[in-house]
This record gives C-alpha cells, structure tokens and sequence, in this order.
C-alpha cells in the first residue's frame, strides 16, 4: 500500500514523470479498450469533486478537491493528500472501473431480460421495474449505466467523505498521507489493537459519505426516463440496495468460512456492504413519510437479493477451465449459495458477531471526529446503527 501511496504522490506532485494518470478527460485511457465511456465516467467523478467544492468553508474555502484516472490493473480508488498544497485528490484506477461495470453488467441486463427470478428474490418490486423498463423502451444499456454511475458515485462520494470529514488530520499522525487503498482487506475482530479500530471507524464513516451521495445521485437523475423509473421511493430504494452490492462486490466482497472470523481475517467488504445496507434501510424509511415502510422493505429486499443472487450465481458458474463438460453440467444455484458469494449469507446470520464491532466502530467515531478537521459542519455523519 505504502508504495503505491507514494507514486501517487510522486504522480500528482510532477504529472510529466508518468503517463499513467490522466488529470483531465481530454488524456483519459484509449475510449477504445473500455465497453463503456471512460470519458463519460471521468466527467461524472469530476463534477462529484467540483460539487463538493461549494460546500467547503471557511479556512477550507480554498482547498479543492481534484479528480484523476490511474490507469492500473489494481482495482482501487484513494483519497490522498499533497503535503503543502491545497488538493483533496480523489484518485480512481482503470481496473476499478472494470470491475464495478462487470458486476453493473450482470444485475443491469438481468434486470432488463425475460429470464425468472428466483424464488424468494422478487418481493413484486422487481417485476414492476422490469415492466416500466419494458413499457418506457429504456434501454438495458441505460439500466447498466444507471447502476454504473451510482456505484462510481458511492465510492467517489466515500473518498470525498475521507476529505470532506477532515480525515488527514488522523492519517497524518500514523505518517500516512493518503486514506488507505479501498480495496485492502482488513481484519475485523474485537481483538483487533485500538489504531486498527480508528481506521475502521474512518472507513465507516467515508462510506456513510459514500451512500448519501448515490442516494443523491440516484434521487437527481437528469434523464426523463430514469426520473419517472425512480421517482417512487421504493423502487429508488430497489436500485439504491443493488447499487450497493455492487459496488462492495466490485470491491472485492466474497464469501467467508467459519473459521476466519476466529482469526480476525474475514474480508470487510462483505461487513461495509451489509453495514451501508442497514443503514441505507434506516435512512430511506426515515425519509419516505408517504411510503407505508413495509413496501420500502420489500424493495430493499428485492434490490439486495437480485444483485446477490446475480453476481452470486455469475461467480459459482463452472468455469471454462473446468473442462469441456463444465458448461453442460447440471449446476444448481440456490439464493443462500448466491448470497455466500458475495459475503452477504454471513454478515446477515452472523449479527451477535458483527453486531458489537460495529457498535465499536461507531463508539470510536465519535471520539475521532473531534479530532478531525472537516471541511464543512458534519452534525452527525455516523447515526447509530438501526435495528
Ligand atoms: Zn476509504
């Protein structure tokens, strides 16, 4: 990690030194080599950052936050500092991109196709979304970008969170000049030492940032189509629950064994993801006055279940190193094995386990962002965690 902080840093300090980072859409990565629009997904990040930028004041009113593209096979996003300079870097890599549009692919286009959900997948609120894709002619393509944009917008949203937060002023005391690589994998456990616990809490507080900004995005939509398929809040809350899966598998969320959280090395992915789903689910029924909540829970089932079980069956697939026959084998594919593949079966009937670390991280939160030095008035960026 530490290396790849400091060519960022050497990156970003003399731009000249490497043709890997692209500062502006117009030096973006060959459009060519990506199945979407990179430039497109560029200027989206860009205008995450400049909006971010109004909200800073006072001593922080001059401090800007800049975007760029690392072209680079490791899948991860940074917020990094430059000592002595003004910039709240948000850095975003290739790979990363290409991963989150693999999983956006898989949930889009079954969201978009004739194929049946399975049992216990669709709570009625997917059906209806299909069939408003299906009455309104949007495109499959456009339900993939949808899905594509909010999972960039969550994670640039949880690196601006890092910024935005004041988060360099802990980084800065253990010599760190940049929030850690998203995509590390951190051991999660109570018997973890008390700085661990602090970049924990730092995580958890940069994704809270994360999903209020894809709520946002999700709720702003520009397209006409979009705006009429999102308008009703539970089917928002439907897309928003399936964004969040896959950004967190895009993120590397897999599945974990019985003997791992014993040894405190479990992927956080799987635990971020189902935190910021709860959290999502306490949020929207805070919001939705209209909506009876039992018609929002549904949705959120059905959003979280269907990107599960989509991306869940995709990575149980036979593969075609297996052997010829793989493809043709019977291959049996039920809810709790797509569940277990994105990490999600655990973290939901392992609560007694989770439940105290979270409640951990949130008790440590709130004595480091006193510490922090944020860029606006955050009031309470971390609500206790919801039933
Ligand atoms: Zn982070």
């Amino acid at each position: 990690m530490k290396a790849t902080i400091d060519a960022l840093l050497r990156i970003i300090g003399e731009p000249h030194l490497n043709e890997h980072i692209a500062f502006d859409a117009a030096s973006v990565p060959d459009p060519q080599r990506f199945p979407f629009s990179i430039d497109d997904a560029f200027l989206l990040c860009e205008r995450l950052c400049n909006e971010q930028a109004l909200k800073y004041v006072g001593a922080h009113a001059n401090r800007r936050p800049r975007f760029a593209i690392l072209d680079s096979a490791s899948g991860s996003a940074y917020a990094v500092w430059t000592p002595g300079t003004a910039d709240d870097w948000v850095i975003f890599s290739t790979a990363l991109f290409q991963r989150l549009y693999a999983q956006c692919l898989l949930v889009g286009t079954a969201l978009s196709s004739e194929v049946s959900f399975l049992p216990g997948v669709d709570t009625g609120v997917l059906t209806e979304i299909r069939s408003v894709v299906t009455n309104e002619l949007i495109p499959s393509d456009l339900v993939v970008e949808l899905l594509f944009h909010a999972t960039i917008t969550q994670i640039v949203g949880h690196e601006l969170g890092h910024h935005a937060y004041g988060h360099d002023a802990e980084y800065a005391k253990l010599g760190l000049s940049a929030a850690p690589d998203e995509a590390t994998e951190w051991a999660a456990s109570l018997a973890l030492n008390q700085s661990d616990l602090d970049l924990h809490a730092l995580e958890l507080a940069a994704d809270h940032s994360g999903l209020e900004w894809l709520i946002g995005f999700l709720s702003g939509y520009k397209d006409d189509r979009i705006k009429s398929l999102l308008l009703p809040s539970h089917r928002r809350m439907s897309f928003c629950a399936m964004a969040v899966v896959c950004t967190y598998a895009g993120l590397g969320a897999k599945a974990w064994g019985k003997s791992e959280i014993s040894t405190g090395k479990h992927p956080v992915a799987s635990i971020r993801c189902y935190a910021m789903l709860r959290l999502l689910r306490h949020l929207l029924r805070v919001a939705s006055g209209l909506q009876p909540a039992d018609n929002l829970d549904e949705a959120w089932w059905g959003g979280t279940f269907l990107a599960a079980d989509v991306i869940g069956s995709f990575r149980l697939m036979p593969t075609l190193d297996e052997g010829p026959d793989a493809s043709s084998s019977a291959f049996v594919v039920t809810l709790h094995d797509s569940l277990d593949m994105v990490g999600l079966k655990r973290v939901f009937f392992d609560e007694a386990t989770l439940n105290p670390y979270l409640a951990e991280l949130h008790k440590r939160w709130k004595v480091l962002r006193n510490r922090c030095r944020p860029r606006w008035r955050v009031s309470e960026p971390l609500p206790p965690m919801p039933d």
